[in-house]
């Protein structure tokens, strides 16, 4: 596979900054900006875009990455373009699998070449395609819509194509040149799978990989932290409670000499 980013937004992550400080009449700095991702209001990430250029993915990769709401592609067509000789791309399978897929994708793509060699049109005769079929696209992503992605598509649960795209898209992203090191640092920050995402890393998904602890550890740990300074606490009000009794036995004791 190969990415590229072609276009960006003039000084991104400026312009973030301009946006952010706009809510709150201050001077733009990338402080405001780190402070508004803390919180969670990130819709100022939105006014920064990348566009990138993608060639050599699968045509199951491409559909994984347009299941993402929040970008523009403009796909090579299988309507408009033939193929003669294609380049099967079997990124991240088993290796003992791929001499298998290519063998039947070869066959497919002989089917389809008759189909169109007889005049038939190429959107009827590309149903024989496989999955393994590269494609090349555009695609512009916003800075938000791409800190989702990669909450998403860096998780290792992912499919290992589609993390590697994710992983050279977040490469060209941290080595823009309009970004400052301070920059790339912001970028470098957001630009994390979901369970890194969180201050306080956790997974919550049931096929847990170990990265981030997971959710029902945390739980645990925090429960038994409760009840820790539950009991704590108690203690403390018996001991409390005690002294109370202490003083109130050595009153009535003085009370009793006294009468
Ligand atoms: C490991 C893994 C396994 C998966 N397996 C399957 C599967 O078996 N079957 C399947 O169909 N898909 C599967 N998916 C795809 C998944 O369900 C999502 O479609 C995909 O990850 C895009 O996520 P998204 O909707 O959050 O992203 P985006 O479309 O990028 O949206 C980003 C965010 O915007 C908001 N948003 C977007 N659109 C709307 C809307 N219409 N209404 C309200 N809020 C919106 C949501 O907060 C959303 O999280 C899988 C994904 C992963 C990572």
């Amino acid at each position: 596979m190969e990415v590229k980013l072609i276009s960006w937004t003039k000084d991104p992550i400026g312009t973030v900054a301009k946006a952010a400080s706009m809510c709150y009449a201050s001077e733009p700095s990338r402080n405001v900006v780190r402070g508004c991702i803390k919180s969670g209001h990130t819709s100022i990430l939105e006014m920064a875009n990348y566009t990138f250029e993608i060639r050599g993915i699968s045509r199951s990769c491409l559909m994984q990455l347009t299941r993402h709401r929040h970008a523009s592609y403009a796909v090579e067509s299988q309507r408009y373009v033939t193929y003669d000789d294609v380049d099967w791309v079997t990124t991240g399978l088993p290796l003992v699998l791929s001499p298998m897929i290519e063998q039947q994708a070869d066959v497919s793509l002989e089917a389809y070449k008759d189909m169109v060699a007889m005049k038939h049109r190429a959107e009827d005769a590309r149903a024989v395609l496989p999955n393994c079929m590269p494609t090349n696209l555009v695609m512009t992503m916003n800075l938000r819509a791409m800190m989702n992605f990669m909450h998403e598509r860096l998780c290792s649960l992912a499919q290992t194509e589609i993390r590697m795209l994710a992983t050279e898209m977040k490469k060209c992203v941290i080595a823009c040149p309009d970004h400052t090191e301070e920059d790339a640092d912001i970028i470098k920050s957001i630009l994390v799978s979901k369970c890194q995402a969180r201050e306080i890393p956790y997974c919550t998904e049931r096929k847990w990989c170990g990265r981030a602890p997971n959710v029902e550890a945390v739980k645990k740990l925090i429960f038994d932290g409760h009840q820790l300074q539950n009991a704590v606490e108690s203690f403390a009000n018996g001991a409390a409670l005690k002294e109370l009794a202490e003083e109130a036995k050595n009153f009535s004791e003085k009370v009793s000499e006294n009468s």
